[in-house]
């Protein structure tokens, strides 16, 4: 799974009490949150002093996880967060590939001189760490904390604390087991992970079933008012605007889980979620089967992921980002024509 040497010099690195801050992604989603999460607690055992960092606040259906209020939040305390980076000694970069997915976290991050560590499962990391467990075919980052702890002959250490924060993880990136889960692999680790005291139909509820009603609304409308289906293409779009949001109380993971309903059609292998946000859009792709939504954003929308779920941003208004997408994917026409079978 890791490079032996990798996992020798992060012994070394570990081997007196340290100053430790990990870092997750911007939008944090489950997977960020969980491993750093999960990190945190494996740490503090091993007596390290240990300070989780996040870009901007993360969705409120996250904040059950045990020790979930210890990150500092960049957007509303910078000078807490530089406090804690200029202290640290080593810092752990959990589910991103580069610095620059920390949004405008990133400069501080860039500036860090201590050893930098990655654990991360998207393609092509850049060269900006010291130490790198990076894997793409696993569930999600979550699990390569795992493999990480146990690579560290600590699997001894994993409790209910870290059991919780690993499979929220897996179940977030996994869409509760819809894609990226076809690992043996992945379903080894979740059972210990329950033998180890996970409520798994609890945790579904907690992270899915805590819906407002805004939120609930503002899905019910997305679907009837702003679903355009481009048949043509495989393709379906919902996009919302900053006064649709307004009007449905838009808070931080409103919209998480929304693109994802654009593909539950038959014949659609693309979906793409438009929302104006901070005078840009921000692009979430999913797709079905071969068509990569990497290659789709990284190429055309200043962004990138995996092969079937990826995001980017867009700064030409939601008109023209809806027929830039529309003529781009003109080129992928072929390419997005395909009915999965058996
Ligand atoms: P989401 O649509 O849920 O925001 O993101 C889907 C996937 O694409 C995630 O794995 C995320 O890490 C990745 N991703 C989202 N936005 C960006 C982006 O702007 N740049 C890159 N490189 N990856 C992104
Ligand atoms: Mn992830």
């Amino acid at each position: 799974m890791f490079d032996s040497h990798e996992i020798e010099a992060v012994k070394q690195l570990l081997t007196n009490p340290r100053k430790v801050v990990l870092a997750s992604h911007k939008n944090p989603d489950g997977d960020t949150i969980g491993a750093a999460l999960a990190m945190m607690h494996y740490l503090r055992q091993k007596g390290h002093e240990v300070i989780p960092l996040v870009p901007n606040d993360y969705p409120a259906y996250y904040r059950w996880l045990p020790g979930a209020e210890d990150f500092i939040v960049f957007d509303r305390d910078v000078k807490k967060l530089r406090a804690a980076l200029a202290d640290a000694e080593v810092l752990f970069c959990l589910d991103f590939n580069s610095l620059d997915r920390t949004g405008n976290m990133a400069p501080d991050l860039e500036k860090f001189s201590g050893k930098k560590v990655v654990i991360d499962h998207h393609l092509e990391p850049s060269d900006e760490f010291d130490h790198y467990f990076s894997v793409t075919d696993v569930s999600s980052a979550g699990e390569l904390v795992y493999e990480f702890i146990v690579a560290m002959d600590d699997a001894d250490r994993i409790d209910k604390n870290i059991a919780l924060a690993l499979y929220t993880c897996i179940m977030t990136d996994t869409g509760s087991f819809s894609y990226n889960c076809n690992h043996p692999r992945t379903y080894h680790i979740v059972a210990d992970l329950i033998e180890r005291g996970v409520d798994a139909a609890l945790v579904h509820k907690l992270v899915y079933d805590t819906f407002t009603e805004n939120r609930l609304r503002l899905l019910g409308y997305a679907l009837s008012n702003r679903l355009l289906v481009w048949k043509d293409l495989h393709t379906a779009v919902i996009y919302l605007t900053k006064e649709d949001l307004k009007r449905y109380d838009y808070q931080v993971g409103d919209t998480e889980g929304l693109v994802n309903y654009g593909l539950s059609m038959q014949d659609i292998n693309l979906a793409v979620l438009l929302t104006e946000k901070d005078n840009q859009i921000r692009m979430s792709f999913r797709s079905k089967g071969d068509f990569s939504v990497n290659r789709l954003a990284r190429d055309f929308f200043a962004g990138g992921g995996h092969k079937n779920a990826s995001g980017g941003t867009s700064r030409i208004g939601m008109q023209n980002t809806l027929d830039k997408l529309k003529e781009v994917l003109q080129y992928f026409k072929d390419e997005l024509d395909y009915t999965l079978t058996l």
